[in-house]
């Protein structure tokens, strides 16, 4: 087992190309999934790649249309920084404990492709793109195509992604529930994003995303565009055959954090609190 410590973006890609790697940014899952016995190093069972003190990649920037994140950026800094979406900001307050905020990568949370990863949530809510890319050039995948399953992403052996990409957007209702046993430093049981926007009584855009219900995040855009056009009135009057669209699409384990019938009806249950506070 080898690991590289790569110093720029083109140095990564070339240690990628000539051997096959996991990366590791922060680290906060990787130590957690490859850790041995107390007092022991840290078992890591293929090449590893560190990725974090890759300085070009540590940014939060935006254009006219775009917000980007780059792969080696902490969570703190994205929490702390003015540009980045609201939405974002609420759930990344809610992620782990300021040390490991410190530490860990938006795009770590992504690439481990958790049904409980916090901020996957938010980021299909807001049609977020990856940018993936290895030494012969990149590709832009939306995240809802990206990840495939629990833990299961589509990344080639010698790509790495570098940024996230999130489009911006005006909403006039934003909402992030995390169900856990505690405020801070605890992992979802079930995570529920609402994003919406109203003019001149009208629904012009609805968003709903739902974590650790399902494989991956749930989130239905024809279930969604059902509804716009309408006024308050008539949304609210829906807010039952909203919740008969959703509710088969909400299928949830049992594991140690909690059962599927909970998970479920929590589910439905905020939908239709956030509906009902439109
Ligand atoms: C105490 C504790 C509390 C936590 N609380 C939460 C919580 O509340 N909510 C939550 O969602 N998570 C939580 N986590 C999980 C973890 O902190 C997050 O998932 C974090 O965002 C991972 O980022 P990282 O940079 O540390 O990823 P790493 O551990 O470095 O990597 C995670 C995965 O992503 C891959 N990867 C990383 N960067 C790239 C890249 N650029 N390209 C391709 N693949 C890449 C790695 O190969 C690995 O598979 C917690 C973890 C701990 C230890």
């Amino acid at each position: 087992m080898k690991s590289y410590i790569a110093k720029n973006l083109v140095n990564a890609l070339e240690v990628l190309n000539k051997d096959e790697c996991e990366i590791v940014a922060g680290g906060t899952d990787m130590l957690i999934q490859n850790r041995s016995h107390t007092g022991m190093s840290i078992g890591y069972k293929t090449n590893v790649l560190y990725i974090s003190l890759i300085k070009e990649l540590d940014y939060i920037k935006e254009d006219s249309h775009y917000i980007y994140i780059g792969a080696t950026t902490k969570l703190e800094s994205i929490l702390k920084n003015k540009i980045t979406p609201i939405i974002l900001k609420k759930i990344i307050h809610e992620m782990a404990s300021p040390a490991i905020r410190h530490t860990a990568t938006l795009i770590g949370n992504i690439a481990n492709a958790s049904p409980a990863g916090d901020s996957i949530v938010g980021l299909y809510a807001l049609n977020a793109k990856v940018r993936c890319q290895c030494i012969n050039g990149e590709r832009i995948v939306p995240l809802h195509k990206f990840i495939r399953g629990v833990r299961i992403i589509d990344l080639k052996f010698n790509e790495m992604i570098t940024e996230v990409i999130i489009p911006k957007n005006d909403f006039s209702s934003i909402a992030f529930k995390k169900v856990a046993p505690r405020k801070s430093d605890a992992i979802s049981k079930m995570s529920f994003v609402g994003l919406l926007k109203i003019e001149d009584d009208l629904l012009l855009d609805l968003r709903i995303a739902l974590g650790a219900v399902y494989i991956t995040v749930v989130r239905n855009k024809d279930i969604e565009s059902k509804y716009i056009g309408k006024n308050i009135k008539e949304l609210k009057e829906n807010i039952d055959n909203i919740l008969k669209d959703y509710e088969p699409l909400i299928k949830p384990i049992d594991d140690q954090r909690s059962n599927k019938e909970y998970r479920k009806k929590v589910a439905l249950n905020l939908i239709k609190d956030f509906l009902l506070n439109v």
